[in-house]
């Protein structure tokens, strides 16, 4: 929880009030020049991590926030947990829990109807607001770290009390404010390096470094294509898209999970998410009610969650796969049809 101050009434107070009273975990405030040396961070992750400084390009918005945006004064960020939901067992350990319960633009999600309250609400209190709730106004990380809302561990993910499982949100103002909490969270234990032991790619090579482009939720999701020609798709185990493990190996996210609510639609839609629906998944089927939801794919890229489906099912292979395979080699998909082929090939299918 925020450090909450009733008898104080600035603006700082009433925004934090407001936010705690729509549900969000934590909230602080920081002006924009606390932002400085995120720069100097990413350009040191990028020198890292080999050939990804095409990825990173889209970082530099975040850098540079102030040249879009010369008349922010502070950020507000803020924390909400999404550990409540229920996973449904069939997608449980196959699609990642921040995309299941994505509130980002959700309109059916508490959270992002919150989010959009809140917004009002500042531009009630006079406030000129900017946010981008895909993506992020600014460095969302390092702006919940500099506000003293959590910590980043040695997985890249940020932790509040409530563990990794939580979604930063961050609003620019005009005016000058500031509000920072404390956090009494530990550090990683001394010798802990289970997350990098645990990563199946190798893509947290070592502590706060992770190279997105072998990362499974990179090439499940938006990049990595050519899965037949992949070397590490066979490392991505039970994953269909995205990827919880250096989340879930983590001591500090032990019990963390309570999964005790619906999260809207989830439980109507798991059934369809299995490897074997993706592959009976019709375009308009997939376009309405998958795409919306998991919007890192455009609507003419069913195709792509077939082929992850593919690669799950040549990792796991079962007997009861073969007619799915099969008959994702007449898919009217060409990459379908190369990656089922592939499979065929490597279990004697014909
Ligand atoms: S999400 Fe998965 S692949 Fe990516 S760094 Fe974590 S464990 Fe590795
Ligand atoms: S697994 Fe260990 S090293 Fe990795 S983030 Fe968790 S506590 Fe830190």
């Amino acid at each position: 929880m925020s450090n909450v101050n009733f008898s104080d009434n600035s603006m700082e107070n009433q925004i934090q009030r407001k936010a705690l009273e729509l549900g969000y975990e934590k909230c602080g405030i920081i002006p924009v020049d606390m932002m400085e040396g995120y720069g100097e961070k990413l350009d040191e992750r990028i020198e890292k991590a080999t050939g990804s400084g095409q990825f990173y390009q889209g970082q530099k918005r975040l850098k540079n926030f102030q040249e879009q945006y010369p008349w922010a004064k502070s950020i507000i960020v803020l924390t909400v947990p999404y550990s409540q939901y229920k996973v449904p067992e069939e997608i449980s350990g196959h699609i990642a829990k921040a995309y299941l319960f994505d509130t980002r633009i959700d309109e059916q999600a508490e959270e992002y109807q919150h989010s959009q309250l809140l917004e009002n609400h500042l531009k009630e209190l006079g406030l000129r607001v900017e946010t981008n709730r895909k993506f992020g106004v600014v460095a969302l990380r390092w702006a919940a770290m500099k506000a003293g809302l959590g910590i980043i561990r040695r997985n890249n993910f940020f932790y509040t009390e409530s563990g990794s499982w939580i979604r930063i949100e961050a609003f620019l103002t005009d005016q000058k404010m500031e509000l920072l909490q404390q956090t009494t969270l530990p550090a990683c234990p001394k010798h802990c390096d289970r997350c990098i032991k645990a990563c199946p790619t190798t893509s947290l090579c070592e502590a706060y470094t992770m190279n997105p482009l072998s990362c499974v939720s990179f090439l499940t999701t938006f990049g990595g294509r050519d899965l037949p020609n992949e070397p590490m798709a066979s490392n991505f185990g039970d994953w269909i898209y995205g990827c919880d493990i250096c989340q879930e190996v983590c001591p500090m996210n032990q019990g963390k999970w309570k999964g005790d609510k619906d999260f809207p639609g989830v439980m109507a839609l798991s059934p369809y998410l299995t490897a074997e629906n993706i592959l009976k998944m019709d375009e308009s089927y997939y376009q309405q009610n998958v795409q919306p939801k998991f919007f890192y794919l455009s609507q003419d890229e069913l195709w792509k969650w077939q082929v992850d489906a593919l690669n799950f099912m040549d990792n796991r292979y079962q007997e009861h796969f073969n007619s799915s395979i099969l008959e994702a080699c007449e898919s009217k998909y060409e990459q379908v049809r190369e990656m089922a082929d592939t499979v065929c090939k490597k279990h004697g299918l014909t």
